[in-house]
């Protein structure tokens, strides 16, 4: 490990102000940013210890919306009476990730911000070819062992999955990403549009300027986030990322049998989380029911592109949406 400048930050500003001199970070749980310093690819000059920032870890639920504070543990979140009542794919999704003593140690916006699992990033030494980590460098994964990686919004330069969990969650429900910048300015980006597509510029993951910080995400309350469900399939049944996942919500017509809403988000496939909007908009209005869901989750795969070992991805993918859709709306 490099040796690096410790700060810890008086104010959101000050936080703010020196991350955005060259070669800062910001510090929350560490769960992350000390890995990727511990195995070589990040090298940062400072840190900026955010921990210590009060009013950053309020969650507050009221009928209309979730806020939940940056700063706040992954398994304060999960735990949260509110949240597991209107809001059970959160509470899920954070159940699942990681291991008891990250949750309570790792903080909602780390999560947000953690990079990939890709082994060939994650090792500088034995892998020099990295387009994320070095651009222009190539890619290693792309005819290496690729069976974790992505088969939807891959690039010729990159196929790296993204591997949270709880943005798989916000991407479902639109959820917004509250930043602020080092002149207090706050700006509110819907989830969808803060996770980048490696494209030619893999090393470019978020939208997120220089010096901005993630105080808070917040969550419009609709009524398929009452009946939602967050289902991980993975390669062992804790401490794993996922091989697939679906974050779902469904609400129904009056009738129990049709569907009026529906929220579809996939994790473990896609370089990004994968809003699956096409089969949204087919399933509203049709009939609840499995041979339905099985029939229109299909189109989750459209213009999935596997790289060799991850193919089964493309299989595995519908058939984890139409049990999540079927859990939550309460037939499994
Ligand atoms: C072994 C292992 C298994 C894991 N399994 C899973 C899993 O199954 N599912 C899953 O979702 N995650 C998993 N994780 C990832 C884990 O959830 C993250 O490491 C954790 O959430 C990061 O939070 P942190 O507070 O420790 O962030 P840090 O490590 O402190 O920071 C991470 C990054 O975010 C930046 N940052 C932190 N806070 C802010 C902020 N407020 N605004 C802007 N930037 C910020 C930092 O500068 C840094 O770049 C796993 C991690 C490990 C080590
Ligand atoms: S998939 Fe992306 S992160 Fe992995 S080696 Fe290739 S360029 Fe790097």
């Amino acid at each position: 490990m490099n040796d690096f400048e410790y700060l810890r930050a008086e104010s959101l500003q000050n936080a703010s102000g020196e991350q955005s001199r060259d070669g800062s970070r910001f510090l929350a749980g560490g769960t992350t940013q000390v890995d990727l310093m511990k195995c070589g690819v990040e090298k940062p000059a400072r840190l900026i210890d955010i921990t210590f920032l009060p009013g950053l870890s309020d969650i507050t639920v009221t009928p209309h919306l979730i806020r939940i504070g940056a700063l706040a543990k992954m398994s304060q979140v999960a735990a949260h009476p509110g949240i597991k009542r209107s809001a059970p794919v959160l509470s899920e999704s954070l159940w699942r990730a990681a291991s008891a003593q990250l949750r309570n140690m790792a903080t909602i916006g780390g999560n947000l911000m953690q990079r990939t699992r890709c082994t060939y990033f994650r090792d500088p030494v034995a892998y020099s070819a990295c387009n994320k980590r070095t651009p222009g460098s190539g890619c290693a994964a792309i005819h290496g062992n690729n069976r974790n990686h992505a088969v939807l919004g891959i690039s010729d330069s990159c196929i790296a999955i993204y591997p949270g969990d709880f943005a798989v969650a916000l991407t479902a429900f639109d959820a917004r990403i509250v930043l602020q910048d080092p002149d207090g300015q706050i700006r509110r980006v819907n989830i969808r549009e803060f996770y980048l597509l490696p494209g030619e510029s893999p090393h470019l993951e978020h939208d997120l300027k220089p010096g901005e910080l993630i105080t808070a995400v917040e969550i419009p309350v609709v009524p398929a986030l009452i009946h939602s469900h967050y289902l991980k399939v993975r390669d062992r049944a804790s401490y794993e990322f996922a091989a697939a996942s679906a974050a779902v919500g469904v609400e129904l017509e009056a009738d129990g049998k049709t569907v009026r809403d529906v929220r579809i988000a996939m994790g473990g496939i896609g370089t990004v989380p994968w809003r699956a909007t096409d089969v949204e908009n087919q399933l509203k209005g049709k009939a609840f029911d499995e041979e339905t869901l099985r029939l229109i989750t299909a189109v989750v795969s459209q213009g999935a592109r596997s790289s060799g070992h991850n193919d089964f991805k493309i299989t595995l993918a519908p058939r984890v949406a139409t049990r999540a859709l079927l859990t939550a709306g309460g037939i499994s």
